[in-house]
């Protein structure tokens, strides 16, 4: 008997479910990754996230091959190409790990309805893109939770499910055809800080974590010039790592940090049940709906300076610029410039979140776009009208300016004490900020119109 095994969003061999059922009772099996054309036409196949993504199918490959198998590489409509596949192999089942999207649930549907009119099961796997499935806690009156504290206090009684070992052999039948394996290099207009993608690295990094950094994690998380957060979010993007396992092995340092690192995956958990439950939540406003935000044509240039990272505010523009650089930007990076878009700008958090979505490499539907959701009031923030101030902010996290020395090499000189107000600078010491920009707007005039915008909804 044979079993394809879908990959998608789970890019690993170590804990995952489906290839572990699809190997049961000695099957063969198809481990199958397909380049959906769906998810290209969307537009989410983009540089960043598609040389990571080689990096991940070449290193699966890899292992795969140390365990006699092989992985199978096509590209096309997902459904077709998955029950093509299962003809070739004469497949009798396809397992697939479950997800939350409005485009994954849509794909669950098609593929449950073209393979079963083939005579093939197919199967769903929970807990494999989560550590706990999305719809398992609930409020007493409602299908998903809309708050993240009482969310986090059910999601911490939860028993999770044992991690899965990885295994010893993989039989691939003969007879079905592969495309070539995608590179890195091949790909164009990749940041040049991207980081690599893969199980392997994916191992390392959360091995290194665990041992040295997330000690200080609850202290040192929102310093930005610190940088002292784990970098997982690729690796949980893609899957090389089990969001199941990370929980599991963090959890038994039963530190201040550790604790807190794992808080910070049950946002992720929080997120997938929201988006599972309300998938329109991607694009449209999800608790609250505003629609008084300055039109794309009247801020084109204010929303032109905040994606290249010329705003007039050294920390915004600092972290915009590290998106760039590196397809990742600190989340401290992510709230502040998000909320200067959407709070300061009155820009509306679908143009953010797009942006986003272009450059980062860890861009995620429910994560991206729930995330700017919140911070625009529009989501599940309890506080929709906190402003957070750019300056104050700066002063806090980055008290010494590391992290926009970093990145705006242009006030590079100026001192500490004026590096996060550079407009205040005055005389000979002026020249030391060279040719950095004004603030597009003053905090007090932005300050003003969100009120005025507010008040009027
Ligand atoms: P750590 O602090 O080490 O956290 C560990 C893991 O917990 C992360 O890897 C991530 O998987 C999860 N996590 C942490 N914070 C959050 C959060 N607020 N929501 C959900 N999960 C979280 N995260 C993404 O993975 N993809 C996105 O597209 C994304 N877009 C964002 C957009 C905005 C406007 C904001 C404010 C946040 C966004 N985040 C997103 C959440 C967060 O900023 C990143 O997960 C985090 O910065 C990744 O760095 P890290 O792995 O070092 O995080």
């Amino acid at each position: 008997y044979v079993s394809v095994v879908l990959f998608t969003a789970d890019l690993r061999l170590h804990d995952h479910p489906p290839l572990r059922a699809a190997l049961q009772g000695g099957r063969q099996v198809v481990p199958l990754f397909v380049h959906d054309r769906g998810v290209a036409d969307a537009g989410f196949a983009v540089p960043n996230r598609m040389a990571f993504l080689a990096d991940c199918l070449r290193d699966l490959d890899d292992e795969l091959r140390g365990r006699g198998g092989r992985l199978v590489v096509r590209s096309g409509d997902v459904v077709e190409e998955v029950c093509k596949v299962a003809a070739e192999a004469d497949a009798d089942e396809v397992h697939l790990a479950a997800d939350v999207s409005a485009y994954a649930q849509r794909r669950e549907r098609r593929l449950r309805r073209a393979l079963e009119a083939e005579g093939r099961r197919v199967h769903f796997h929970d807990t494999v893109t989560t550590a706990v499935a999305p719809g398992t806690v609930t409020p007493a009156s409602s299908d998903h939770f809309a708050v993240f504290t009482p969310y986090f206090r059910h999601w911490s009684t939860q028993r999770l499910r044992d991690a899965l070992g990885v295994p010893r052999t993989i039989r691939v039948p003969e007879g079905v055809g592969s495309e070539e394996l995608p590179s890195r290099a091949a790909v164009q207009g990749v940041s040049p800080g991207l980081a690599t993608g893969g199980e392997r690295e994916a191992r390392r990094r959360l091995a290194a974590w665990l041992r040295s950094g997330a000690d200080a994690y609850e202290e040192g998380r929102d310093d930005l010039g610190d940088d002292a957060t784990s970098r997982l979010s690729p690796h949980l993007h893609f899957g090389t790592l089990s969001p199941v396992e990370v929980v599991q092995r963090a959890g038994v340092a039963d530190n201040p940090g550790a604790r807190a690192f794992v808080r910070q995956l049950a946002w992720r958990d929080f997120h997938r049940q929201l988006l599972a439950a309300r998938p329109g939540a991607s694009t449209a406003d999800y608790r609250t709906k505003r629609d008084r935000w300055r039109s794309e044509r009247t801020a084109r240039a204010d929303i032109e300076a905040w994606r290249e990272g010329r705003t007039g505010y050294p920390v915004v523009d600092a972290a915009m610029r590290q998106l760039r650089h590196e397809g990742w930007m600190h989340n401290r990076g992510r709230l502040l410039t998000a909320s200067f878009l959407t709070k300061t700008l009155y820009v509306d958090w679908r143009v953010g979140a797009r942006h986003f979505l272009d450059l980062l490499v860890d861009g995620d539907v429910a994560n991206n776009q729930l995330n700017w959701q919140w911070v625009a009031g529009t989501g599940t923030d309890t506080r929709p009208n906190r402003v957070l101030n750019p300056v104050t902010q700066a002063k806090r996290y980055d008290p010494d300016g590391a992290y926009v020395r970093r990145w705006v090499p242009e006030l590079r000189d100026v001192r500490a004490g004026a590096i996060h107000e550079p407009w205040k600078l005055e005389g000979l010491e002026r020249a030391t900020a060279g040719d950095y920009p004004d603030p597009l707007i003053t905090l007090a005039d932005g300050l003003a119109r969100f009120r005025q915008a507010r008040g009027r909804e």
